[in-house]
């Protein structure tokens, strides 16, 4: 099953792509975190996308349709994959109906602004494996350290309040359209997220019949 999770930033997708991931066994494919894995080794696509990153803005088509591209032709996803923050423009989502790839269900996992500002705050992002935290709903069993490969558990500097507001934008002007997008290909189920992971993730579970 090809799947695309939707929703603001904060919204609960890169946990909710891991849920998914564990139980119908398909890779998650966040093209966040790779990019921030690329500005981490300092490639030459990572020093391109660190600005538009840090400031809250997306990082242009050319390069994350690339990374898209090169990640689903390996091996792993021949059974399925999630994707976990692609596509975020018409374009994107365009080039990936152009590239052949047969999506079959897009969820969109719906929060509020001003909960998502609140829960911002709180998240922690390993600095090694991508996993997700919040200092409240979901915390980390030892405090700054990974459950799953005790790698540092930190704030992402896009998380500061003043680049929330600038994600918050960028979404609602130019990801938001995808809702529509999709809606009319008839691929849209819209989730409602809960206040823990747990309540989200048993409709998440549903929608997508795990
Ligand atoms: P995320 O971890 O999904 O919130 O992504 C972090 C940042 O990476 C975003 O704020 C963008 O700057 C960039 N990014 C991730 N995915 C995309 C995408 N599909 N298109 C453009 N920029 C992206």
């Amino acid at each position: 099953m090809n799947l695309i999770l939707l929703g603001a930033p904060g919204a609960g997708k890169g946990t909710q792509a891991e849920v998914i991931s564990s139980n119908l066994n398909i890779p998650q494919i966040s093209t966040g975190n790779i990019l921030r894995e690329a500005v981490k080794n300092g490639t030459e696509y990572g020093l391109k996308a660190k600005a538009a990153m840090d400031a809250g803005d997306l990082v242009s088509d050319d390069v994350v349709i690339g990374i898209l591209k090169d990640r689903i032709a390996r091996d792993d996803c021949k059974n399925g994959f999630i994707l976990d923050g692609f596509p975020r423009t018409v374009p994107q989502a365009e080039a990936l109906d152009n590239m052949g790839v047969q999506i079959d269900k897009v969820l969109e996992i719906h929060v509020e602004d001003e909960t998502i500002k609140s829960r911002l705050s709180g998240r922690r992002v390993c600095e090694d494996c991508g996993a997700t935290y919040h200092i409240e709903f979901n915390p980390t069993k030892t405090e700054g350290k990974c459950d799953k490969c005790g790698g540092n558990a930190v704030q992402r500097k896009d998380d500061a309040p003043e680049t929330v507001i600038e994600r918050l934008k960028t979404y609602h002007e130019k990801t938001a359209p995808l809702k529509d997008y999709y809606e009319k290909q008839g691929k849209l189920e819209t989730v409602v997220g809960q206040d823990t992971v747990e309540a989200t993730s048993k409709l998440v579970l549903k929608a997508v019949g795990a």
